[in-house]
């Protein structure tokens, strides 16, 4: 067997001997002709000259061998029901609504954006646009008005998919007339928008232009509606990025590229065989709804569980209920989630049958390693810690168990994965560093894997400018984190690059002096940020979430255990990293995707505008924020 350090060297020194081999993972129409050309570099087109489908091979091949296998399995604790779809049933569902997209006009290249909360017409309409060859454009379900009307006219979509309403924590959120204001919003306008209507709200239909689809589509159980076969770099989707630094980017990604990166991945990252039951937390909104809730599992013949609800209710047993009824065997959430668990009673974790438990894959934002050596801990199973961005499509720092056993380091997502030639440069110099635990910038050179992003969505220009010639003298893909790369070729992620401070001269990523924090044994959650200060340049400020808020409940309780924060940080980074101040919230502002807004955090203690807040979670968290800067 290969070691991974030979599997990943041939990756990067023979890309196309290796891509090669991996793209026989997928099937294909027509065989390609080049496996890469890279003649318009940074711009990389893989598998030139052959054509294929991704529904075609996330569903129509199992139908010879498992037709009668699950395939999709919606659980929805909102509304307390679950319904599984065989590969043949989910075969006549995704026709149904394929059927329905082409009457109503789409063909291929047409966008359709689908505006849906957790349901299995969603994962439908995901898989129906691409096996036409239209190309879907997926927002997150309760973004509002203004966040939807702008990403409608970025993608200009043909026809919307969305339904009556969503539901969180039991109460109903109603999409209809959140999609009515963003259309009118919007200045391009869809023809047809199809509404799925679950009962749950009002829905307001505007004649001529909205449908019902459960009209349209009855009466079609038998339709068939083949498979369009596209050129490997045709479009499968665009995706917007979580908008925590700024606007978001439009994200293109191709089909060939895409399905054989995400086929790999299923194999050799999260060691899965068809068969098999996946189950990844994440929304269809995000990057890792797309690769790991719909295609990479459906890719490799697995079972896919779809969850529409909280992980705490009923309660805080509820997905490691589901791992032991679908006999799960590779679990995939993110930091945010499991710190939501780490508040609740750790014997939820053991109730339950895991056997069936390869490893639980955490991604999104930093692992701390106090949250890391808890649910390690608890579910007694590997954590896998894993890197990577909306533009990579699959992860670019873990560890591939599935080519050669290898430990985690806690803190460290791990090492680069096959095909991504990760470097460090020093932002200013654009040096490269190639010492051990230097800090620098963390860079791709290309070419790019297949599956990574194409471009941004009708924007070549922002695509170069934006994420190549951020280095200077070099041209390679800058992913604007920050990380060290300790002796054994460990990566450790220190933050974006817009988040380091400059206290007195010293350049402290946020991120390291967060972790010291949260070594605290009051401390859930903290977020820090570097605030102008006439002094120092800057200073550090920190909000923290307590395990239990009655700790800091008095302004001296408050204060005792700030000064006991500090000192953990004094001991642990040294005074020059202490916080300036560390103030005590029950909630951190974060982006619906879970991760922290350092950046409206620090506009509003600095009393600027904080700016973009289309894509925040909860605004009553920066109010927080605002109430204790402008009470003191
Ligand atoms: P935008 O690019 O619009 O500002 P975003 O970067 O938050 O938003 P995503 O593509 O959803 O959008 O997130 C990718 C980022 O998430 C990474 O660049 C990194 O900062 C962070 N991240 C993801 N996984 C990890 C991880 N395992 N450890 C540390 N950071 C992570
Ligand atoms: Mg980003």
């Amino acid at each position: 067997m290969l070691s991974y350090a030979e599997f990943y060297r041939r990756s990067i020194e023979q890309p196309e001997a290796f891509w090669d081999e991996q793209a026989r993972l997928i099937d294909w129409h027509t065989p390609y002709t080049q496996v890469l050309d890279y003649s318009r570099a940074p711009f990389t087109h893989w598998y030139a000259g052959g054509t294929t489908n991704l529904c075609h091979n996330a569903v129509d091949r199992h139908l010879k061998d498992r037709a009668d296998q699950n395939a999709l399995i919606w659980v929805s604790t909102e509304v307390d029901r679950e319904v599984t779809y065989t590969y043949a049933q989910l075969h006549t569902e995704v026709q149904k609504m394929a059927a329905v997209l082409k009457a109503q006009g789409v063909g291929k290249g047409d966008r359709v954006l689908i505006y849906m909360p957790m349901i299995p017409e969603a994962a439908f309409a995901m898989l129906a646009c691409v096996r036409i060859g239209a190309i879907h454009s997926v927002v997150f379900g309760g973004f509002a008005s203004v966040s939807l009307a702008s990403r409608i006219d970025d993608a200009q979509p043909k026809v919307i998919v969305s339904a009556d309403a969503g539901s969180r924590g039991g109460k109903v959120v109603p999409y209809k007339g959140l999609l009515d204001e963003a259309i009118n919003l919007a200045q391009s306008k869809p023809s047809k928008v199809l509404m799925v209507n679950r009962g749950l709200a009002e829905m307001p239909m505007t004649a001529g232009r909205d449908e019902d689809y459960a009209l349209l589509a009855a009466g079609l159980a038998g339709v068939a509606v083949p498979c369009e076969w596209v050129e490997a770099a045709h479009p499968s989707y665009t995706l917007y990025t979580s908008g925590t630094t700024g606007r978001p980017k439009g994200v293109q990604r191709d089909t060939g590229g895409y399905m054989v990166n995400v086929a790999a991945s299923m194999k050799h990252i999260f060691m899965c065989n068809p068969g098999e039951t996946y189950f990844s937390t994440s929304d269809i909104g995000w990057v890792v709804g797309h690769s790991y809730i719909i295609y990479g599992p459906l890719l490799n013949g697995m079972a896919t569980i779809m969850y529409e609800g909280l992980p705490i209710r009923p309660d805080a047993g509820i997905w490691w209920s589901l791992v032991e009824k679908y006999k799960v065997t590779a679990m995939f959430s993110a930091p945010t989630a499991v710190r939501v668990l780490k508040k609740q009673d750790p014997a939820y974790l053991s109730k339950y049958d895991l056997s069936s438990l390869r490893a639980l894959f955490l991604s999104g934002e930093p692992l701390d390693e106090p949250t890391a050596q808890w649910i390690s801990d608890a579910l007694k199973r590997p954590i896998i810690d894993n890197y990577w961005q909306t533009e990579t499509g699959a992860p670019v720092l873990t560890i591939a168990n599935g080519v050669e056993q290898k430990a985690s380091k806690f803190g460290s997502p791990g090492i680069p994965m096959y095909g991504f030639n990760v470097k460090l440069f020093n932002e200013s110099t654009g040096e490269e560093l190639t010492g051990a635990n230097e800090k620098g910038v963390v860079a791709i050179e290309g070419p790019l894997p297949p599956g990574f992003m194409q471009t941004v969505w009708r924007d070549d220009a922002r695509y170069v400018n934006t994420y190549w010639k951020s280095i200077p003298g070099r041209q390679v893909y800058s992913t604007f984190d920050w990380g060290i790369r300790d002796q054994d070729g460990y990566y450790f992620i220190l933050g974006r690059t817009d988040d380091v401070i400059n206290v007195a001269g010293h350049r402290l990523g946020t991120r390291e002096i967060e972790e010291s924090i949260s070594s605290h044994a009051q401390v859930a959650e903290v977020a820090v940020v570097g605030v102008a200060d006439q002094l120092k340049g800057q200073v550090a400020m920190a909000f923290a979430v307590l395990k239990d808020p009655s700790k800091a409940a008095t302004p001296n309780d408050a204060l005792k255990l700030e000064g006991e924060i500090m000192k953990v940080v004094d001991e642990q980074l040294g005074a020059v990293a202490r916080p300036a101040r560390v103030r005590f919230v029950t909630l951190l502002p974060k982006t619906r995707s879970g991760k922290l807004l350092r950046r409206a955090i620090q506009a509003v203690c600095e009393g600027r505008d904080p700016g973009d807040l289309t894509t925040i979670e909860d605004p009553t968290a920066l109010q927080q924020v605002k109430d204790l800067v402008q009470g003191s």
